[in-house]
């Protein structure tokens, strides 16, 4: 056979043509084969903003390795990737730059498909989708009238951010810290509007229910979905307003502190407001509630900001003392939130406490941590203990009041048991043009009216002209907006609201199995076959929003018969931050101190402006700390399977990774050494003898075992856990112990040769299909199964025995694995380490280790 020429790693040369073949190959086409087992790996997709950073390269490896080894493990595996293409950036530069928004994002899906095809990942690009093209929001919108068909979707009044001077609704992201509009300046004002809400409430207890089932998610992630649905078990109870019929009614978790209520808050927007205020306090309360109303809820909330309020003047009674309590109106208590009306109990409270010693409310103390306990405060005890000063409830411990209490009120009739969570519904509309039409006309004949799905989609007209001005910019295409009632032809007028971008994305995944269709939604059979996705990986950013509404979506969707299970996504990795080489200026303050890397030298930074020593640190990379690192620059210099290698050995996936040059370049040449391993065997000649196992010589035995362990490893390190960095380094014993083998002309070391290339190429694809060519193979080594270890490999015929004296390692040696002690205690007192230290000293007794060690101990 003729030997292939000796060739040094090229990773240009050689990436871009293995990119070229598997594209023409079709190896990342999903498969049909219904025999094999099905796996769905799945990447969070991107918003296309025109250029691909390192968080990404990070994401899409991890999935691209666990995609080729399913796929090695002999799965059919479906790798989609699309665009998350609908939402604001969009919008803003269309009002910046004149771009229309479609063209902005088409160029931008465009440029970083580009990018994407670069980093050689094993994705089926047919199933392709793009949130903002009309056949996929067509679906969208079909699956909003599924919502609304099932009662789900509905509209009510709620408050958005008004921009007074230009007139037109502002997203959160569109609001500065200090409350003013990004475009105009104006500070930003609350304002009502009718909105369309989905009703994820009604499945609140489901989707918490059902985090037990995600065996597969982080622990972190499936608390902070629990804490966000926030389940609470407490008491409703009432207090009626002193010289009116009407009754507070107030929700709480601790029922048990009822003795110690020292007065009622009211949030601003409350309607018994207007019933308990006096006519003294009148004026002060109004003033009071138009300045909190035009706050955002985050400034109302805000643990680090004194709580503001005001009395009404009027009073609420205890039904437990039948005392009197003044009532409040307080910024910290949202209408939306319970009752909108809180019991205040400062003695324990943490925020109860603040607001009565800020407002010289009395505090009362009702629980005490034991039995005659001292019951003066100095800061509010939250905890449990025993009741005092609440009447036949004395003596009590918290626990049990709770019930007690609760008890009581029922049979009183002022309260009772009552479950309530924190998750409210979901807010969907967007007053904005770059997001799915919500599909309904208003008809003054019928009411709402869905459009029919034979007019679907309800398409985005192409030639608007935005300036972020006067409101809704649908709203006012008036040949867009008038139509007449699909039901009666009365002349009748569209939704303008557009749906919230995290729509789009809570059914994309279901929208991959079947990416193409253009009759359905997706196909039951082709749906129900592919999900869940086995593995999903993204950043821990999604860990609330994202994951719980894609949760939602998959229940609805299972109510209304479209899918056969509960939980999108079997397993969930949330991959760590990539970190930079970051250098702060310690003594400049805000945006500036951070100096952008490029204008520092390594060797002596200092801030080029000023002089002054940097601190060094590694911190997330952004492009106002100046300390990222581009894809394309490492991917020119080193290629993209010393990337790969690196980002995949540097931190377990979960971890943050820093970014370190010295390490890229250690992968280089580990990749290089591999190259001149297999290159120099292949010059030699490929062997293609079988081996004999059963009459191996003691170098090949010890190959053939590091051969069968280093498969072992990788296997168990990318079964379960996804231990990449483990691997990597398994994969550089093998490299190693190939290296030092002297035995190349052996079948065993064509054998090592052949299993470092397979257990390669998962991590680093170019080279390893490049150097499976150079052994001689026809296809891919992307076709080729997975080895199994051969049990048998493992087990040494020899171990190494050390030798000790007086307890002080002296050396080891080798001997046959069956040995039992008194043989072991034979080859050591034998040895020449131990002659040599013993040097001829009577042995008092010689103590033997099993399997590891021997010990002299002398006279
Ligand atoms: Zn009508």
């Amino acid at each position: 056979m003729e030997s292939p020429q000796k060739t040094s790693y090229q990773p240009a040369a050689i990436e871009e043509k293995w990119q070229k073949t598997w594209s023409e190959l079709g190896l990342d086409k999903t498969p049909q084969d219904q025999n094999k087992p099905k796996f769905y790996a799945l990447s969070m997709f991107p918003y296309p903003s025109g250029s691909l950073h390192m968080g990404h390269v990070r994401n899409y490896t991890i999935t691209d390795v666990i995609a080729r080894l399913k796929r090695m493990q002999g799965y059919r595996v479906l790798h989609p990737m699309g665009w998350d293409a609908f939402g604001l950036p969009a919008e803003n530069a269309a009002i910046d730059r004149g771009v229309p928004p479609a063209k902005w994002t088409y160029q931008n899906i465009a440029q970083m498909r580009q990018q994407l095809q670069r980093l050689g990942l094993s994705l089926d690009w047919e199933c392709e989708v793009a949130t903002c093209s009309p056949d996929y929001y067509k679906w969208t919108q079909w699956i909003f009238l599924q919502f609304l068909q099932a009662g789900l979707a509905y509209q009510r009044e709620a408050a958005v951010n008004w921009d007074p001077i230009d007139q037109t609704v502002l997203a959160n992201e569109q609001v500065d810290n200090e409350g003013r509009s990004w475009r105009s300046g104006a500070i930003v004002e609350r304002k009502l509007l009718r909105q369309w809400f989905f009703k994820i409430t009604d499945y609140a207890e489901e989707l918490l229910n059902d985090l037990e089932k995600l065996t597969g998610w982080p622990e972190r992630v499936k608390l902070m979905q629990a804490n966000w649905i926030g389940k609470s078990t407490g008491a409703y109870l009432e207090f009626p307003i002193v010289g009116s019929e009407e009754k507070i009614g107030v929700y709480t978790t601790r029922p048990d502190t009822v003795y110690g209520v020292s007065y009622v808050v009211l949030a601003p927007e409350h309607p018994l407001t207007q019933v308990v205020t006096t006519s003294e306090q009148k004026t002060a309360v109004e003033a009071f509630i138009k300045e909190v109303t035009n706050q955002s809820e985050l400034e109302r909330t805000a643990e680090d900001k004194p709580k503001r309020g005001i009395p009404t003047g009027g009073k609420a009674i205890n039904p437990f003392t039948g005392e009197e309590v003044p009532v409040w109106i307080a910024d910290y208590v949202l209408y939306e939130y319970g009752t909108g009306a809180v019991m205040g109990v400062p003695a324990h409270d943490v925020r109860d406490f603040k607001f009565a010693k800020e407002q010289n409310l009395a505090i009362k103390v009702v629980i005490v941590p034991e039995v005659g306990a001292e019951e003066t405060l100095k800061t509010s005890y939250t905890e449990a203990g025993i009741l005092v000063n609440s009447g036949d409830f004395n003596g009590i411990n918290s626990v049990d009041a709770k019930k007690a209490i609760t008890e009581f009120a029922e049979k009183q009739n002022f309260g009772k048991l009552r479950i309530q969570y924190r998750l409210r519904d979901w807010l969907i509309s967007r007053q904005r043009y770059w997001g799915a039409p919500i599909p309904v006309i208003h008809c003054p004949e019928c009411g709402i009216v869905p459009v029919p799905d034979a007019d679907l989609p309800v398409q985005l007209p192409e030639e608007i002209e935005l300036s972020g001005r006067g409101g809704s910019p649908l709203a006012q295409l008036e040949s867009w907006v008038n139509v007449p009632c699909p039901t009666c032809g009365t002349p009748a007028k569209r939704e303008t609201d557009t749906m919230d971008t995290f729509i789009d994305s809570s059914w994309y995944f279901l929208r991959f199995t079947d990416a193409k269709n253009e009759n359905q939604v997706f196909d039951f059979q082709k749906v129900n076959d592919w999900m869940p996705v086995d593995q999903y990986v993204g950043g821990i950013e999604h860990a609330i929003l994202h994951l719980l509404y894609s949760r939602f979506f998959t229940k609805v969707l299972r109510d209304r018969g479209l899918l056969n299970f509960d939980e999108p996504f079997q397993r969930l990795l949330t991959q760590g931050m990539v970190q930079g080489l970051t250098y702060m200026n310690p003594n400049k303050g805000g945006k500036d101190k951070w100096i952008p890397s490029n204008l520092v030298d390594a060797n002596n930074p200092v801030d080029p402006q000023t002089g002054e020593p940097l601190q060094r640190l590694y911190a997330t990379m952004s492009k106002s700390k100046g300390n990222g690192v581009a894809p394309e620059d490492v991917i020119n210099k080193y290629g993209i399977d010393t990337a790969r290698m690196f980002i995949l050995f540097k931190a377990p996936p979960e971890k943050d990774l820093e970014w370190d040059e010295a390490d890229v370049e250690g992968q280089f040449r580990f990749l290089n050494r591999v190259w001149r391993l297999v290159t120099d065997y292949a010059a030699a000649g490929v062997c293609k003898q079988k081996p004999e196992l059963d009459k191996l010589s003691k170098v090949e035995k010890d190959l053939r075992r590091a051969i069968h362990i280093a498969i072992q490893a990788i296997t168990e390190d990318v079964e379960d856990e996804y231990q990449f960095n483990t691997a990597i380094s398994e994969l550089m014993k093998l490299s190693n112990a190939l290296n030092d083998a002297s035995c190349n002309n052996s079948p065993i070391y064509a054998e090592g040769i052949q299993t470092l290339v397979i257990l390669l190429a998962p991590f680093a694809p170019h080279i390893g299909d490049e150097l499976w060519q150079l052994l001689g193979n026809k296809d891919s080594v992307h076709k080729q199964t997975w080895p199994s270890f051969d049990p048998a490999a493992l087990i040494a015929d020899e171990i190494t025995l050390v030798i000790q004296v007086m307890g002080k390692t002296r050396g080891s040696i080798q001997v046959p694995s069956q040995a039992d002690k008194a043989e072991l205690e034979k080859y050591a007192r034998e040895s020449e380490i131990a002659q040599r230290y013993i040097e001829g000293k009577e042995i008092k007794k010689a103590i033997v280790v099993p399997g590891k060690l021997v010990n002299f101990v002398l006279g």
